[in-house]
């Protein structure tokens, strides 16, 4: 995708009007796009919500069809969605580079959001970094510590969140339902009620483990090729999750690398599976290294993933900031520019479809968010005094998104599109150092945690064991196979 080079001298966040003259002098000729609708869009619902007696997400106002968003319809067996076929990657027509116009996403958005309590946080705290209104905060935390009695979350502790944004109301996000699970067999849910008052459950698995793997190559997105092989879609999203602070997972994947995950299903003493398997552990083969992730809850803190070193996988930046799910393809750089770092591209694009969600790749402050020229829409982040990230050619900016709000990593600060400068829906990452834009695959980011002292005989038992487990565990029976359904309409990508 021809987005804005960098003309060679200048500053690329000059916001000046000369700016808009090297529009048509660099606006060179690429058409691709990915022309995967919502119709391919992979369901991510969460079984275990499905389960919910109250309010569940589908109780809430429906939303229009919102091309982008996890379907608010609730399926105990998720399935997968249709392979990426050549046809909807097609279609692709140009037009003149000053028509940066393009159709408003409906803004009646449901998301998902996975964020990590950090020291010294709260559940209010959270909600109201991300714009949740003061009301609806104070009553989910109440609620929650009702569920939670005396106890304390961990640190590092995952809390799940199905968000809303409603058309009349963007900067006030509504939480539909929020999960945390501090142990396997529990879960705390609060859900959004029609009233808009906010009911709590705590949900217990009396059940027993199994543990199974799924093995699969990659023909799509990373998180859909899971799911046909037989893992459930949220076990690939964690794996994704997991993988996207060191996969660059545009230039890294290529179709048909192999993958590996075993899962922890939960099953009933008459044999009913209650959950279609938690992950345990995941491989991932890429062109010259093998990635793999373990799951690990050291001594008095949070669960995680793990290298099979014990090292921690998050890092303080995301190698690939965005829902790295709806990555589909591989674009070879001869026949669709998917620009890596040069002299002339400052910065890495992410190819992925509209509305796709692009998120903080490191904890911060917004210091620019809305045009910016060649750049479409726009955001920058200052990390510390030295490190900054950008993100261009946005549909638009994520709610509450404005200069001076505090982000978190892996928060939505945008939605993929292809505005300003751009020939089709794509992420313009840049990552800016001392000022000037440097190659984001090169930077060495730290990581958060090592598994250490007492932890450490009983990691290396665990990731000897699952190591083996990836190799010998029953293969899942894959209980739904994939049926050939209606090709999606292609999308006519209306990228310059
Ligand atoms: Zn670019």
């Amino acid at each position: 995708m021809t987005d804005f080079p960098s003309p060679s001298g200048r500053s690329k966040t000059a916001k000046s009007p000369a700016f808009a003259l090297f529009r048509p002098v660099l606006f060179a000729i690429g058409a691709i796009g990915l022309a995967l609708g919502g119709l391919v869009l992979t369901h991510r619902s969460n079984p275990e919500i499905a389960a919910l007696p109250t309010a569940p997400p589908q109780a809430a106002p429906p939303a229009p069809s919102p091309p982008v968003a996890s379907p608010p319809v609730v399926l105990a067996d998720p399935e997968p969605a249709p392979p990426v076929s050549s046809a909807e990657l097609k279609g692709f027509q140009m037009k003149p580079a000053d028509q940066i116009a393009e159709p408003e996403p409906p803004a009646s958005d449901r998301y998902e959001l996975t964020l990590r309590l950090e020291r010294g946080d709260t559940i209010e705290k959270m909600l109201a970094d991300i714009d949740v209104p003061e009301a609806d905060r104070k009553q989910i935390a109440e609620k929650l510590q009702g569920l939670l009695k005396k106890k304390k979350l961990a640190i590092g502790e995952t809390i799940e969140l199905l968000m809303q944004t409603l058309p009349d109301q963007p900067d006030a996000p509504r939480v539909l339902t929020l999960s945390v699970r501090p142990q396997p067999e529990r879960e705390f849910i609060i859900s959004r009620q029609d009233d808009g008052t906010y009911a709590a459950e705590e949900k217990i698995y009396k059940v027993s483990p199994r543990i199974v793997r799924v093995e699969g190559e990659r023909s799509g997105s990373l998180e859909q090729s899971g799911m046909r092989a037989g893992a459930p879609s949220p076990a690939m999203t964690e794996f994704v999750r997991a993988l996207s602070y060191d996969v660059d997972f545009q230039r890294e994947l290529k179709q048909g690398q192999k993958f590996t995950v075993l899962l922890e299903q939960l099953v009933t003493s008459d044999g009913r599976v209650t959950h279609p398997g938690r992950l345990l552990a995941g491989e991932l083969r890429l062109l010259k290294r093998t990635v793999t992730v373990i799951r690990f809850r050291p001594q008095g803190g949070a669960e995680g993933f793990y290298s099979a070193q014990g090292e921690s996988v998050v890092r303080s930046f995301l190698r690939t900031p965005m829902d790295a799910s709806k990555i589909t393809s591989h674009f070879g750089m001869r026949e669709h520019p998917i620009l890596g770092f040069s002299a002339l591209h400052a910065g890495v694009d992410f190819a992925a479809p509209p509305g796709t969600p692009i998120l903080a790749a490191g904890t911060g402050k917004v210091v620019m968010a809305g045009p910016n020229g060649g750049y479409g829409n726009y955001v920058k982040l200052q990390h510390t005094s030295d490190v900054a990230t950008a993100y261009a050619h946005m549909s638009r900016v994520g709610p509450g998104i404005k200069p001076g709000v505090s982000v978190r990593q892996g928060q939505v600060i945008g939605f993929v599109g292809t505005t300003g400068l751009s020939t089709g829906p794509h992420l313009h990452y840049e990552f800016i150092r001392g000022g000037r834009q440097v190659n984001p695959l090169a930077q060495k980011f730290a990581m958060r945690a090592a598994v250490g002292g007492k932890d450490a005989a009983r990691f290396q038992g665990l990731a000897r064991q699952y190591l083996t487990q990836m190799k010998s565990a029953p293969v899942v029976a894959n209980a739904k196979p994939t049926k050939p359904k209606e090709p999606a309409a292609p999308q006519i990508a209306k990228g310059d």
